[in-house]
């Protein structure tokens, strides 16, 4: 694929080191964007300027949400490399998502080639601090100008670039968890497996209720029965119950995180036991109570290991183990993040460099 790479002649001030930088606040000089035109196919790949984009108000994003997304990150390592993490597992997420929102299939070699070069013209903006990264956010969405609706025959994939903050500013902290009894998420045949923004606007109702309560995030049940658990806001969920770890098995309703993946190929490789299946929200209670529900932890790119130290579920509240981290969200964090900062040796084939 070429690429036509026009660099700014007017760059920002980049962040300082040791700055705040949080998350998804701050964008970097350069983006990627390409073109998709029925019967032309994917063309007119570029890096261009950071800028906003022109659309009529009729394209058929802005009425029937015809988008995807995805998100990964750079690091930068201790040994100064710049690393990304199994990119063509987003890649590949990317045709699923797509295929489910008629959107035209991205070769995952395009689109792994598209984070590679705008990655790589705007290197000098992965921060260097502590727990740092550059996050990546990688979306397609329908052009057409049209309020009919149909899938369109136009796209846009554009790739931004936003430095972000360490997760965790001062150690791995357990979070609370709300465990939602009445708004939904997704549905088996529905669009729960991919990464679309549907998803996200529906959850926010819910994201409310739970933060208004002191919660900061929201663990959705099944949206047939309510009774078995699928996933948190933007994380997989995974138990240690009895000394087995135990995370929802991806049914279409649940989003196939490649942490979550990351996680159970390494548990697995540990040598512990591990189950992808159905859990209800009784036996996760019940485990409470009889004291073998040894830790809960979320899985994402954003914070990789999230440990959960409180549940609710309608009048129930949960502390989980002493409402510290547990030993395996500890290991299992400190050997992805090594993998990506390049502090453990990374004998998965997982990343590749810039
Ligand atoms: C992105 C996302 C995840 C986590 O996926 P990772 O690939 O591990 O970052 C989990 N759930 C939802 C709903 C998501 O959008």
């Amino acid at each position: 694929m070429e690429i036509k790479i026009t660099r700014t002649t007017t760059p920002k001030a980049k962040p300082a080191k040791g700055q705040a930088l949080g998350f998804g606040k701050i964008f970097t000089d350069h983006m990627f964007m390409m073109n998709y035109t029925e019967g032309k196919g994917w063309h007119d790949a570029r890096v261009e300027p950071f800028h906003n984009i022109e659309l009529s108000p009729a394209c058929v994003v802005f009425h029937y949400g015809q988008e995807m997304f995805e998100g990964l990150k750079a690091y930068r390592g201790v040994d100064g490399k710049v690393r990304l993490f199994r990119p063509e597992m987003n890649a590949r997420r990317t045709n699923a998502s797509n295929k489910r929102l008629c959107i035209p299939e991205l070769p995952e070699e395009m689109f792994v080639e598209a984070v590679r070069a705008v990655v790589d013209v705007d290197a000098d903006w992965i921060p260097t601090d502590d727990g740092t990264s550059l996050y990546i956010r990688p979306f397609i969405i329908g052009t057409d100008e049209f309020l009919g609706v149909a899938p369109s025959k136009t796209y846009l994939f554009c790739i931004i670039l936003s430095p972000s903050g360490a997760y965790y500013a001062d150690g791995l902290k357990p979070v609370g968890i709300w465990i939602e009894d009445d708004y939904v998420r997704a549905v088996r045949g529905g669009m729960g497996f991919a990464k679309t923004g549907g998803n996200y606007a529906c959850s926010l109702a819910a994201q409310v209720k739970a933060h208004d309560d002191g919660y900061s995030q929201v663990l959705w049940l099944d949206g047939v029965e309510r009774k078995y658990i699928e996933e948190v806001g933007a994380m997989n969920i995974f138990f240690k119950i009895g000394g087995k770890v135990v995370t929802p098995m991806l049914n279409g309703s649940i989003l196939p995180g490649i942490t979550r993946d990351s996680v159970l190929t390494l548990c697995r490789a540990w040598g512990l036991e591990v189950e992808e299946r159905k859990i209800s929200v009784d036996e996760l209670i019940e485990a409470q109570k009889n004291g073998t529900l040894e830790e809960v932890f979320g899985t994402g790119t954003a914070a990789v290991i999230s440990p959960v130290g409180k549940l609710r579920y309608v009048d129930e509240v949960m502390t989980i183990g002493d409402g510290s981290i547990g030993p395996l969200s500890q290991k299992l964090y400190d050997t992805v993040t090594g993998i990506q900062w390049g502090k453990v040796e990374d004998n998965m084939g997982w990343t590749q460099t810039v």
